[in-house]
């Protein structure tokens, strides 16, 4: 890095016990822009005393302290104080993130006001946590309660960072529990920024701390801290069976939001035009960097050829730019290392399948990891680029025959996060659904994604669920009580 640059860029720090603090080693690591490829901040290089320091921080502060004995009703004004500070400061964030993640200015607008929402949606639902009254027989009382699990570390990607960090926080804050967040290290800013404001909003020290530094050295002694109860995670299926076996010493509770293969489903009656859209909607968006990216088109036979051909003509239409270009469709990838990894993907494609457009590097770049959205046809199911997440502008066309053979394909992954079915009959549309193994099924579209509603996986794509009230759930232990209403004896002995 030239001296001029290092200059201008920022450091951050952590966000340890209400104090931004370097890393105890001095370490930091360097953000990088990946549409120019240059460094645009640093950020601390964390490792096991920074993780030790946070968790005393948020042990304590879960056990004594304000956050200790807050009401629900503090807690709830505490999130919403949050979404507003985040709505004053939407444009900074939006364009921090855009610079960051490579994704268009556009999309990034949506995810700030997303990750908003979801504050205001946990600040609402603080006051409706219940509990039970259980209808045990005998002259008893039996009550259900509810409390926060305590201490939750928590782990992030680098594709939506602050959408992500607010689906971990604002159900663990409105549940009463502390927390760690680890983003990813390609993207810890927008976390950063959001925490300089923790204190105005009314957050005690402690309660959240933020944490930057790589998986191995500062994600792993997290999972394997005793003090701290709880690990979600959100990441590659690779790294989360990493942290299921990490987390059993401590028999620690934890929720995995993996990956997968998403199957976008088109039958021969579906609206075509609506169809194509749809199509190149559910794979690209994000740059195609989406855990539930439609990456496997599975189309019916009778429509495979035209569909194919059409796509292939809408996709050469993408526009691909910078970033911060409000009429940019596409931007480049997050980092090199996600460059190479989709570009090797886009190598082995064409050993396994034909090319219908794209198929490597966007060469009208000199600098950026810009990549062409690529559609590979004939695809067989069982080849690798239709087995493996590759995350990034990659889409799978497979055709099949029947309705039979679409939900065969459709199931035969080892993945289940998402899938979407496309037709104008409601009775094909409802078998699908049913005879689908996936945690989110959407028909005549693909990705609307709401705070409302359930988020999480079938089978490798994870356990858990997160939004909605099902979202607090594991933020939450259950507590059973007792009340004996016999005055007398017992009369045993
Ligand atoms: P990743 O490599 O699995 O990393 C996820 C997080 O885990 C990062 O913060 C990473 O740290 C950390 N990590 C890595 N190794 C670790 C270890 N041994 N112990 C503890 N933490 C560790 O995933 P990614 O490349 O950032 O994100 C892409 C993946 O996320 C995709 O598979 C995608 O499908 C998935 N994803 C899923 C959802 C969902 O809701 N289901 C949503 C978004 C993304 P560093 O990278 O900083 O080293
Ligand atoms: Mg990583």
């Amino acid at each position: 890095m030239a001296d001029g640059v290092k200059t201008k860029v920022r450091t951050y720090q952590n966000y340890i016990n209400g104090e931004f603090v370097s890393s105890a080693s001095g370490k930091t690591l360097e953000v990088i822009d990946p549409s120019t490829e240059e460094v645009m901040a640093l950020a601390p290089d964390s490792g096991p005393e920074d993780v030790n320091r946070a968790v005393a921080a948020a042990k304590a502060a879960f056990e004594q302290g304000p956050w200790a004995s807050s009401t629900a009703q503090e807690r709830g004004r505490v999130l919403f104080r949050l979404a507003e500070k985040l709505r004053q400061n939407a444009p900074m964030l939006a364009e921090l993130e855009c610079r960051n993640t490579g994704k268009p200015i556009v999309e990034a607008e949506f995810d700030i006001n997303d990750t908003a929402t979801c504050f205001e949606y946990y600040g609402g639902m603080a006051t409706k946590v219940v509990g039970y009254v259980n209808p045990v027989p005998d002259n008893a009382m039996s009550l259900t309660l509810k409390e926060p699990v305590g201490v939750a570390g928590q782990i992030i990607p680098w594709n939506y960072p602050l959408m992500m960090a607010a689906w971990k926080l604002a159900p663990a804050l409105a549940a009463g529990c502390t927390c760690i967040l680890k983003p990813a290290e390609q993207t810890p800013i927008t976390a950063l920024e959001m925490a300089a404001w923790f204190t105005d909003v009314g957050l005690p020290p402690g309660v959240v701390n933020v944490i930057v530094g790589f998986g191995e050295t500062c994600g792993a002694p997290l999972v394997q801290h005793a003090d701290v109860n709880k690990i979600a995670f959100t990441g590659s299926a690779a790294v989360g069976k990493i942290i299921v076996k990490q987390a059993a010493d401590t028999v620690k509770r934890v929720t995995l939001e993996l990956g997968g293969k998403s199957p976008n489903i088109f039958f021969a009656d579906a609206d075509f035009e609506a169809a194509i859209d749809g199509a190149l909607f559910g794979v690209f968006i994000n740059q195609g960097e989406v855990c539930s990216a439609g990456s496997r088109i599975l189309v019916q036979k009778s429509i495979y050829k035209k569909f194919v051909d059409a796509m292939a003509e809408k996709a050469k239409m993408i526009k691909l730019g910078a970033p911060l270009d409000r009429a940019t469709k596409m931007g480049p990838l997050v980092s090199k290392a996600q460059f190479d990894r989709v570009c090797s993907y886009l190598e082995l494609g064409k050993t396994e399948a034909k090319v219908a457009s794209g198929g490597g590097r966007a060469m009208e770049f000199n600098r950026g990891y810009y990549v062409q959205p690529t559609i590979f046809y004939d695809v067989d199911n069982s080849a690798r680029i239709a087995r493996e997440e590759i995350f990034g502008p990659v889409a799978t066309v497979i055709p099949f025959e029947d309705e039979r053979d679409a939900i065969r394909i459709a199931n035969d992954s080892p993945y289940g996060l998402a899938a979407a079915v496309w037709t104008r009959d409601i009775y094909k549309a409802m078998r699908a659904v049913k005879a689908i193994r996936a945690g989110i099924v959407w028909v005549n579209h693909m990705q609307p994604t709401y705070v409302e509603a359930p988020w999480g996986g079938y089978k490798q794509s994870g356990f858990g669920r997160e939004l909605g009230p099902w979202g607090i759930e594991d933020y939450l232990e259950t507590k059973q009580v007792y009340i004996n209403l016999n005055e007398a004896p017992i009369g045993w002995y």
